[in-house]
């Protein structure tokens, strides 16, 4: 069933334009040395939204705005490399809220089964819902849709789309998934898994290759495409080579501060 759900914005003064992403952390499983796991900041005029908020994210995100400034967080699954830093941005909501800085609860939207077992405890501080792919959540001006992916648990791929028609797409984790091909099309940006060598396909799933990301984003006809949720091994340029075969487009491989915009 489709719903429509508009989150209020938190009083702070802001003014983004265009829509602009920044990676927070890319890294997969787990954190290197002063970076970070998943966490991508999505800015558009007076809105600030993170996706996924794991292991390092809430220290280098304060390189980019200040955490009372944030408008919303969306979770694609509970894997800890992207939602292990989710509980200490409730205490973060809570203590900027007791000390006058925010002025509401924090919108925290998670894809899981059972969201309210989660272990946050604070609920005047952080509001948590569960994504509905479905369900069409607008903040701001931005409208951010679902897509369930294929992966070890529940996981979902998120797209924003602007109100001037610029899409991003984040995959979260995933394997090859035609359904998600779908969700993707004709994105201007791309911001894909891309966990795994194509010497390593076949041998793990619910990831994809760098081989396969470079597909997935051929048959999407996406504009732009960013490999994340990188392995610790291995040369990443690799990655770009091996998605590069089958996408003519241009790639990056993702890195800490890495910025995407397309301005008005
Ligand atoms: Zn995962
Ligand atoms: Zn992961």
């Amino acid at each position: 069933m489709d719903a429509q759900i508009e989150v209020e914005l938190n009083d702070n003064s802001k003014g983004w334009n265009g829509m602009e992403l920044t990676v927070i952390g890319y890294w997969g499983a787990f954190p290197a040395k002063n970076e970070a796991t998943s966490g991508y900041l999505l800015r558009h005029k007076e809105c600030a939204v993170l996706l996924d908020c794991g292991s390092g994210v809430l220290s280098r995100l304060q390189n980019e705005i200040e955490l009372e400034q944030l408008d919303a967080v969306f979770i694609t699954h509970t894997h800890a490399d992207h939602f292990a830093d989710a509980y200490a941005l409730e205490f973060a909501a809570l203590v900027l809220t007791q000390i006058g800085k925010r002025t509401q609860p924090l919108d925290v939207y998670v894809y899981d089964t059972a969201p309210e077992s989660l272990h946050f405890a604070y609920p005047d501080y952080v509001r948590v819902h569960a994504i509905d792919t479905g369900q069409t959540v607008t903040v701001g001006e931005v409208m951010f849709t679902f897509q369930e992916t294929i992966h070890e648990v529940p996981c979902c791929a998120i797209k924003a789309t602007s109100p001037e028609g610029q899409s991003i797409v984040y995959s979260g984790d995933t394997g090859f998934c035609p359904g998600f091909v779908e969700f993707a099309s004709n994105a201007d940006l791309l911001v894909l898994e891309s966990s795994f060598y194509e010497v390593q396909k076949g041998m793990m799933s619910g990831h994809l290759t760098a081989g396969e990301a470079g597909k997935v984003a051929r048959l999407a006809g996406v504009g732009h495409l960013i490999l994340t949720h990188l392995p610790h091994y291995g040369e990443h340029q690799q990655l770009k080579l091996e998605a590069g075969h089958n996408y003519k487009g241009p790639i990056e491989l993702a890195h800490s501060g890495l910025k995407w915009s397309l301005q008005l």
